[in-house]
This record gives C-alpha cells, sequence and structure tokens, in this order.
C-alpha cells in the first residue's frame, strides 16, 4: 500500500494493517500447554432440519427464525456475507447494534479492524466467508447465552459444511470457546491450529477485533494467528 493511501486512510480514521516480512514469534508458556477441549465440531448440527439446507432454503429459514427470545429484541437477522465457496471462514460471536441495524456482520469498528486484519494476509472481505455464533443481537450486547448458541448452532454448522472452506478464523474468546466446547481463556486457545469438525479442517483463533481496538499492544500476537492462516491458505491442497 502506498504511503499516501496509508495516510489517507489513517486520516479517515481506518485502522492500517502493514504486512511485516518477519512477524514476531510470540509463544507463550500458556499457548504451549496441552489443550482441554470437549468437542472438535458444531455441536447439534447434525440432527437439525437446517442440516440438509442449500444457500437460499438456509437464509430464508434463519430469515424467519424465532427458535429463541431474541428474535423479540432484533430488528433483523444477521445471516452471514461474502463468497459462498471461500477459502476462509471467519466466525465471530454475535451482531451487535451496527449488524443488527444493517443485517451485515462485522460492519461497525471492529468490522472497519477486520478487514484491516484480512487485508494484511492478502484477503479482500469478499474473499471470506464471514458469520457469528448467533444471527441475532443480544440486548444491550450481553454474552449470549448457551441455549442460545445451542439453538442458533445448526444454522452456522450447516454453513460450515456448504462453504467447505480451507481455514476457519474464530475471533474472539466467546467463538473459540463455544466452538471447542470449553472454558479456557482464549490466551491458551489461541496461536494454534486445532483441526475442525467432521473434515478437520484447520480452525486458528485470535483475539475479537474490538478487544484489539481496546488493547492494541495485543495486535501483534494477533498477527502471529493471521500469519498462520496465511500458511494454511498458502499450502499445496
Ligand atoms: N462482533 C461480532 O462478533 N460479530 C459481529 O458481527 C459484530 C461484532
Amino acid at each position: 500500500m502506498s504511503e499516501r493511501r496509508e495516510q489517507y486512510l489513517e486520516a479517515l480514521g481506518i485502522p492500517v494493517w502493514k504486512l511485516r516480512t518477519t512477524p514476531t514469534p510470540v509463544q507463550s508458556a500458556d499457548v504451549a500447554a496441552p489443550l482441554e477441549v470437549l468437542s472438535t465440531r458444531l455441536i447439534a448440527g447434525e440432527t437439525a432440519a437446517a442440516a440438509t439446507m442449500g444457500w437460499d432454503e438456509l437464509a430464508a429459514t434463519v430469515r424467519v427464525c424465532t427458535k429463541c427470545a431474541l428474535h423479540a429484541t432484533r430488528t433483523q437477522t444477521v445471516f452471514g456475507v461474502g463468497r459462498r465457496n471461500a477459502e476462509l471462514l471467519v466466525i465471530g460471536e454475535a451482531p451487535g447494534a451496527d449488524e443488527d441495524r444493517q443485517g451485515e456482520p462485522f460492519v461497525g469498528r471492529a468490522g472497519q479492524l477486520l478487514n484491516a486484519m484480512l487485508r494484511a494476509i492478502g484477503l479482500a472481505r469478499s474473499d471470506v466467508y464471514i458469520a457469528n455464533i448467533l444471527k441475532c443481537r443480544p440486548p444491550g450486547n450481553r454474552d449470549p447465552q448457551p441455549d442460545e448458541a445451542r439453538t442458533c448452532t445448526p444454522y452456522l454448522s450447516r454453513q460450515l459444511a456448504l462453504v467447505n472452506p480451507r481455514a476457519i478464523l474464530a475471533v474472539g474468546r466467546i467463538a473459540a470457546q463455544w466452538l471447542l466446547q470449553t472454558d479456557a481463556p482464549i490466551g491458551r486457545l489461541r496461536g494454534r491450529v486445532v483441526p475442525y469438525g467432521e473434515a478437520g479442517t484447520p480452525l486458528v483463533i485470535t483475539y475479537h477485533p474490538a478487544y484489539l481496538l481496546r488493547s492494541p499492544l495485543a495486535k501483534a500476537t494477533a498477527w502471529t494467528d493471521l500469519c498462520m492462516v496465511k500458511d494454511l491458505l498458502r499450502k499445496p491442497q
């Protein structure tokens, strides 16, 4: 990216992530420790009706879903966005206020940073598929409740099967803990590649962009996670 373009983006308040040739290796003692997880597959997806749906039926089903109480407080559902046969599936937590208003995941400030993170590893937002654990906004941006996540998971499970990505990037503690059915802290979950689901799709976990906005020093650590994703996508198939 040219210096002028960087200055322009910075003046607009758009975070600029720069590609470094030598990432700072961050391997904390936590990350080196063996990982105790209960599951490496999305629960409940297989038995649900969603498991056989195509994209259009799935999107239409989510649009009118009333399976949990969140339907009463949402403006609209937030299904997912991006390339339906993407090499990378990004999984976040749940829509926030901006997403609830616009019907698209990661469109607020955290979304701007997510876009910059993807750009830094050579991916446009439109190159990847982005979805959340929950398709409806929890009121006041509270954490998703386990029963809400359990009810919504068949939709994500089907999205994962349909996209069939080469790699998954889960952002944030909530998404990571739900996917792996663990309460291990994110510092232990990130920084490694976990084979995920039936297909053993490589899953990388990193910090949520909203956390990185509050704690910019953690960006260096997140960068090492992104480099893992980049390497996975570079590997010959
Ligand atoms: N945070 C998320 O986890 N997902 C969104 O879509 C927006 C913010």
